[in-house]
């Protein structure tokens, strides 16, 4: 977690400096070894990010917040992160929250919204096509402590099935050409899956290649 940090400075003063730099007249080369500069930076900071996360939980250096969470910001503001990216893409983003469910729960809604944030983003990353929803439904309640079920569905290119048990390890990533065409690092699912855990709950993915799939966890 330290020698995260140690990188991310300098490369924050990286970035904002390309930045800078971009609003800055350059001839149409330059522009374009900038925008590679800024990519890869950015592409860098996301991976620091995920092993920062990461080594954080693994050293149960992580401490979940007891605060009100409004369920449905927490929905509306991780969607409202990706709208460009399924603008881009012509996909559909929707949200059900079944009427039994509380409008505020107590819990960490930064935490709730990074594993949103990390389902939602892989659900766009591997769909180019139809729509990705996300539905919040309660599955128990015993005196003042309730269960909620999220169910996050795609209908994008599927995991295989004799890759499913493995999605939640560290660094796996399903298909040897995913890293090349998609990048990301394999981190996302199994620091959701710690936050899940943390969170008194369980989480697993139903897919079948090719036409979609379904990340469930509770919470
Ligand atoms: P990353 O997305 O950074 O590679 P993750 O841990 O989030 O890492 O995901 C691990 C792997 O699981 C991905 O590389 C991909 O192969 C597979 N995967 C995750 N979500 C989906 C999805 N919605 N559809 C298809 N494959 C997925």
């Amino acid at each position: 977690a330290m020698m995260s940090h140690e990188i991310r400075n300098p490369l924050n003063g990286v970035i904002g400096m390309a930045e800078l730099l971009s609003n800055t007249t350059l001839s149409k080369k330059q522009r374009e070894y900038l925008d590679s500069i800024l990519l890869s930076g950015e592409t860098l900071l996301s991976v620091i990010n995920d092993i920062l996360d990461y080594s954080k939980i693994e050293s149960a250096k992580m401490e979940l917040e007891y605060r009100p969470v409004e369920l449905k910001r927490s929905i509306e503001e991780t969607f409202d992160l990706l709208s460009p990216k399924t603008a881009e893409k012509n996909l559909r983003l929707e949200y059900y929250i079944s009427p039994d469910v509380p409008y505020y729960i107590m819990g960490d809604s930064t935490r709730l919204r990074q594993i949103l944030l990390n389902l939602v983003s892989n659900a766009v990353k591997f769909t180019s096509r139809g729509k990705v929803s996300v539905s919040v439904t309660k599955t128990s309640h015993i005196g003042d402590k309730i269960e909620l079920q999220f169910a996050v569905k795609d209908t994008g290119i599927g995991i295989a099935s004799d890759k499913i048990d493995q999605l939640f390890q560290s660094f796996y990533q399903a298909g040897s050409e995913t890293t090349r065409k998609y990048g990301g690092t394999g981190l996302g699912l199994a620091i959701c899956k710690n936050l899940v855990t943390m969170m008194g709950g369980k989480i697993r993915a139903e897919s079948l290649q090719g036409s979609g799939s379904t990340f469930y966890f509770t919470i």
